[in-house]
């Protein structure tokens, strides 16, 4: 692998083509790598930028990024010894595509395991409960009533869906497991991945493996406990980087061989007759093949011209603002033994959950310090999300006092708002996915993948991203 870092250079102010040079007279001198641009630095342009050089070493890449670091929702700050992720603090290792991406970049030696002694899970509905992790835990948790329990057992027993239209998770989890099973475990569950709620999401295009467990095995229980015995082996246990996940998009970014250009802000796409190029106020350039790595609202913008129906399509996909608010303390009684709290919407409080980081990686915080990290908003109340600074801190520490208890003022505050945080997948989503990838296949040469398509996980990012690389080179 080579160090790419002495090409990452600050954008050029001229029209240049990338890799093959015009002649006059129309004819070209085509070298014998093919020209690829990837727009957008975040982990779905980096992964597939990676596997794009394992398929074909020769392809010469040139990745542009908007902000003058990599990464996008994965990104790292460090304040006053705390190390506070922005963004995504890992990955699940039940998957293979991540650690697949993380051993073949040569990034194996900063993998840092969550902690075994953060694995317990919290829910706040009417207090904090644990999260039961095992059938007896469930018989007797207090987080349903037996009523509730009683619907979730006859779950092997209801009907089941006969067509393939869409639906909420709010209808699926209702028709499947009740009400109760829904307003409190799914509504929990879908806070803390999506930052949404059971009726704004659709319950294919979110959680297609559970979808597909009603299909092929006519009930959850059954398709569990089947797939379960199909496939045995460890669950996942949740996966980060020594330093954080910068420190992997540090490392991951050095050890592909490719041009980077930072504080490049693509603003559009035109085709003529030969190239795709690229183009903002300072700067243009051609290529054979062109991937937007970027949110679906930016591609909108980067097409609009060119192609503006599938800009409009690319537009239409909503996506959830949350905040982040980071409370580190110097001391803390509290002695966090567990992984964190998310809150039910009927709990009615003003965090959707909170995550014990220091607990999680032993990293995070220096010796004897804790680290809180509160989420804010999602499509449960988005205008908490897009308060001022001051009101997101009042927020955090209210929701704190009312989940945990904590009155302590923190020593260390850090706030990132994410207006546009995380891709909601609506009713409708995967219809809407399919129209824009047809539009998209009628221009040969141009690719879309990013979190807001097919899955919004770091392990969905990267192995969409290793497929798209597979279409991109022909392998
Ligand atoms: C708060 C939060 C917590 C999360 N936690 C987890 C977690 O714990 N585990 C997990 O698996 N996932 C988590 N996720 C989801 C995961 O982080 C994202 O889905 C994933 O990082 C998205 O990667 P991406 O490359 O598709 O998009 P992005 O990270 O959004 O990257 C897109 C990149 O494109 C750049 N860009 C945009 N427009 C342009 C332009 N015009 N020109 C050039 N560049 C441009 C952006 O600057 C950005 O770098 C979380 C997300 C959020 C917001």
């Amino acid at each position: 692998m080579q160090e790419n870092k002495e090409k990452e250079k600050m954008q050029p102010n001229h029209e240049s083509r990338s890799e093959r040079s015009d002649n006059s007279a129309g004819t070209r001198t085509i070298t014998s790598h093919e020209s690829i641009a990837i727009v957008g630095g975040g982990i779905s342009g980096l992964a597939t930028a990676f596997y794009i050089k394992q398929f074909n070493p020769n392809a010469k890449i040139t990745l542009f990024e908007k902000e003058s670091v990599l990464g996008g929702k994965m990104k790292t700050v460090e304040k006053d010894g705390f190390l506070i992720e922005e963004g995504s603090n890992g990955f699940l290792s039940n998957k293979p595509d991540t650690l697949e991406l993380v051993k073949l970049s040569g990034c194996e030696d900063i993998l840092l395991k969550s902690s075994d002694e953060a694995r317990k899970r919290f829910i706040y509905d009417k207090k904090l409960e644990v999260l039961p992790e095992s059938a007896k835990d469930f018989l007797t948790t207090s987080l349903l009533s037996l009523k509730g329990k009683l619907r979730v057992l006859y779950e092997p027993f209801a009907p089941v869906k006969t067509d393939d239209s869409d639906e909420s998770l709010q209808e699926f989890g209702y028709r499947r497991v009740g009400k109760e099973m829904t307003n409190v475990f799914l509504d929990a569950m879908v806070a803390g991945i999506y930052a949404s709620t059971p009726s704004k999401i659709s319950a294919p295009a979110a959680f297609p493996l559970v979808v597909k467990l009603e299909k092929e095995y006519g009930s959850l229980f059954k398709g569990m406990i089947k797939k379960k015995k199909k496939e045995a082996g460890p669950g996942g246990v949740l996966m980060s980087f020594k330093g954080g996940v910068s420190a992997f998009i540090e490392k991951l970014s050095q050890n592909i061989d490719i041009d980077i250009i930072k504080n490049a802000d693509i603003n559009t796409l035109q085709k003529d007759e030969k190239d795709f190029i690229l183009q903002n106020e300072n700067l243009k350039m051609r290529f054979d093949k062109v991937i937007l790595s970027t949110p679906a609202y930016e591609s909108a913008k980067i097409v609009k011209d060119f192609m503006p129906k599938l800009s409009s399509e690319l537009d239409s996909i909503e996506y959830s603002p949350i905040s982040i608010v980071a409370a580190g303390y110097d001391t803390l009684k509290h002695t966090l033994k567990g992984f964190g709290l998310l809150t039910t919407t009927r709990a009615k409080k003003s965090v959707l959950g909170v995550l014990w980081d220091s607990s999680i990686f032993n990293d995070r915080a220096k010796e004897g310090k804790k680290l809180l990290r509160t989420m804010i908003g999602g499509q449960r109340s988005p205008e908490l999300a897009l308060q001022d600074e001051k009101s997101l801190i009042n927020s955090a520490l209210q929701g704190i006092k009312d989940t945990m208890g904590i009155e302590q003022k923190p020593d260390t505050l850090y706030v990132k708002r994410h207006d546009k945080g995380i891709p909601n997948y609506a009713v409708g989503h995967i219809q809407k996915v399919e129209k824009i990838m047809q539009l998209v296949d009628e221009i040969d040469g141009l690719y879309l993948n990013s979190n807001a398509y097919k899955g919004i996980g770091l392990n969905d990012c990267v192995s969409n991203s290793k497929l798209c690389a597979k279409k991109v080179a022909g392998a």
